[in-house]
C-alpha cells in the first residue's frame, strides 16, 4: 500500500516549505530603530522563509543629523523625505516589508526643566488613536510574533515609551471584535517580546573580548558608571537568545543606510563584527506575553508556534 503523501510532507518544525509562512512584526518608533534593534534576527528569519513586517510609528522628522558628513543645509531642509529614502534602503538590505504608521516624531526633549512636547506629536496622542493604525496593521498582516520595547522604551525617548504602550495595547486588543471596530478582522498574535539589545551581560562580554585582543574598549566609561550606580537596578531577564551572527554584516549595512543617523566611523562600529560574532553571537529578548506552551529559555522566537502553523 502506498503511503499517504501527507505523511511525507515535512513538518513545520523541520522545514518551513509547504507550510503557511511564519510571520514576525517588529514595531519601532523611528526609521533606523529597526536596524539597531533586532536587525540580524529579522534578516535571519527572512532568509529562513518567514515574512517580516516592520511598522514604523513616526517619520523621524525631529531627529538630529548624527553623521557629520551629512550635516549640510540641503539635507536638513529635506530631512523627512531623506529619512524615508534611508528607510527604504535599509528595508531592502534586511529583506523585510515596512510600513509607516503616520505619526509625527516627538523629538527628544532636553534641558532642565524639560521643555513641553510639541503639539500634535506621537507621544501626546491618546492611547486609543495612537494604537489604532497598529491594530489595523496586525489584523492585516496577522503576525504570530511581535517585537517591541520594554516599558522604559530601551532608552528614555518619549516615542519609544509610547511605542511600548501602543504595542501592548494592540497585542491585547487586536483579537477583540468589540474593540477598534472598522480596523479589520480580529487577530491574536501569540507572543510579544521586548528587545534587550544593550544589556549588561552583552556589553561586558564585548568589553572583555576587546581587552583580550589588546584593543581599546568603547565601553570603559559606561562600565565605570555602572559600578557607581545602584547595582540592584536590574533589567528584564533574557528568556530568548537568537543565533544570528551570520547576519551582523547585514545589520551593519542596514545601519549605514540610515546615513543621516549613523556615522560609519562612529560608535556603532567600534567593536568589529568578527569580535561580536565570537563574543556575543545572539540578539536577545524577553518574552513578555505568550499564549503558547514553550519552555524557557529558548533560542527561537517561533518556539511553540512552528508546530501549530500548517496549511
Ligand atoms: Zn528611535
Amino acid at each position: 500500500m502506498l503511503a499517504d503523501p501527507v505523511d511525507d510532507r515535512p513538518t513545520c518544525s523541520q522545514d518551513l516549505s509547504g507550510c503557511e509562512p511564519l510571520r514576525l512584526m517588529a514595531v519601532h518608533a523611528h526609521p533606523d530603530d529597526e536596524s539597531s534593534k533586532g536587525a540580524a534576527t529579522m534578516a535571519r528569519y527572512v532568509r529562513e522563509g518567514a515574512e517580516v513586517l516592520v511598522c514604523t510609528l513616526t517619520g523621524g522628522e525631529r531627529g538630529d543629523i548624527l553623521n557629520p558628513a551629512m550635516e549640510r543645509p540641503e539635507v536638513r531642509a529635506d530631512l523627512p523625505a531623506i529619512r524615508r529614502a534611508e528607510m527604504e534602503a535599509a528595508r531592502e538590505i534586511l529583506g523585510v516589508r515596512q510600513q509607516f504608521l503616520g505619526f509625527i516624531d516627538s523629538g527628544l526633549p532636553e534641558g532642565d526643566p524639560l521643555p513641553p512636547l510639541p503639539s500634535g506629536c506621537f507621544a501626546l496622542e491618546p492611547l486609543e488613536s495612537a494604537a489604532r493604525p497598529l491594530v489595523q496593521a496586525i489584523r492585516e498582516f496577522r503576525p504570530h510574533v511581535m517585537l517591541t520595547y520594554d516599558e522604559n522604551g530601551g532608552y528614555p525617548h518619549p516615542d519609544h515609551i509610547k511605542c511600548h504602550q501602543v504595542s501592548v495595547e494592540a497585542f491585547e486588543a487586536a483579537a477583540d471584535p468589540d474593540r477598534y471596530q472598522g480596523c479589520g478582522e480580529p487577530w491574536q498574535p501569540l507572543k510579544l517580546y521586548y528587545h534587550l539589545t544593550f544589556h549588561r551581560a552583552r556589553i561586558m562580554a564585548l568589553h572583555q573580548a576587546m581587552l583580550d585582543l589588546g584593543l581599546e574598549s568603547p565601553y570603559t566609561d559606561r562600565i565605570e558608571e555602572w559600578v557607581d550606580e545602584d547595582t540592584d537596578r536590574k533589567g528584564h531577564e533574557i528568556t530568548t537568545r537568537v543565533q544570528c551572527a551570520d547576519f551582523f554584516d547585514t545589520r551593519n549595512q542596514a545601519l549605514i543606510a540610515h546615513a543621516t543617523q549613523v556615522d560609519p566611523e562612529g560608535g556603532w562600529f567600534s567593536v568589529p563584527a568578527e569580535v561580536q560574532r565570537s563574543a556575543w553571537p545572539t540578539e536577545d529578548y524577553h518574552l513578555a506575553r505568550s499564549l503558547v506552551d514553550a519552555g524557557l529559555p529558548e533560542d527561537d522566537l517561533f518556539a511553540g508556534i512552528r508546530e501549530r502553523v500548517s496549511l
